[in-house]
């Protein structure tokens, strides 16, 4: 006698059940096989290959569309992508149209403010998490000038992922 175990949790390879749902750095979801896992080190997967990514919900945010005033939603593509739209927009997959307002907005990208020092200069390091969710560290004083086209300021910068 096996217990009923629900087929979604199974591997479709192996047959072996899932991992446990793992969100990413970038806000997405997968689950691994559990007989499968990831080596840092060789930067390849030992055992069963199988990654079920799964849809993230959108979330709903605390923030009025521009356009309707309905609720914003925070949404994750499956590349990773994020972005901010109407709450009222509907896709209809049948007629591959959508319907309802067509607010739209790309998340490009968010700093923060570290209580961490420069190593080169001394100055307060920002947090930067681009928009597909790569984060790295770099020298508040550094500065894009949109004019010279140029960096200016200390050019201390760390990827963290
Ligand atoms: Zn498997
Ligand atoms: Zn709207
Ligand atoms: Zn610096």
């Amino acid at each position: 006698m096996q217990d009923p175990i629900d087929a979604k949790d199974i591997c479709p390879r192996c047959g072996s059940p899932l991992g446990e749902i793992v969100t990413t750095k970038s806000g997405k979801q997968m689950q691994r096989c559990s007989t499968g896992s990831w080596n840092p080190e060789t930067k390849k997967v030992e055992g069963c290959p199988y990654v079920k990514w799964l849809d993230v919900p959108p979330k709903e945010l605390d923030e009025k569309c521009p356009k309707c005033k309905s609720p914003l939603l925070l949404v994750v593509t499956r590349f990773g992508k994020r972005l901010k739209r109407c709450s009222t927009s509907k896709w209809d997959p049948e007629t591959r149209t959508s319907s309802g307002c067509d607010y739209v907005e790309w998340i490009k990208g968010t700093s923060e403010n570290l209580e961490e020092d420069c190593p080169k200069c001394g100055s307060k390091l920002i947090l930067y998490t681009s928009a597909s969710g790569k984060q790295l560290k770099k020298c508040s004083t550094n500065k894009w000038d949109t004019q010279e086209k140029m960096a200016t300021g200390c050019d201390f910068v760390q990827w963290i992922n």
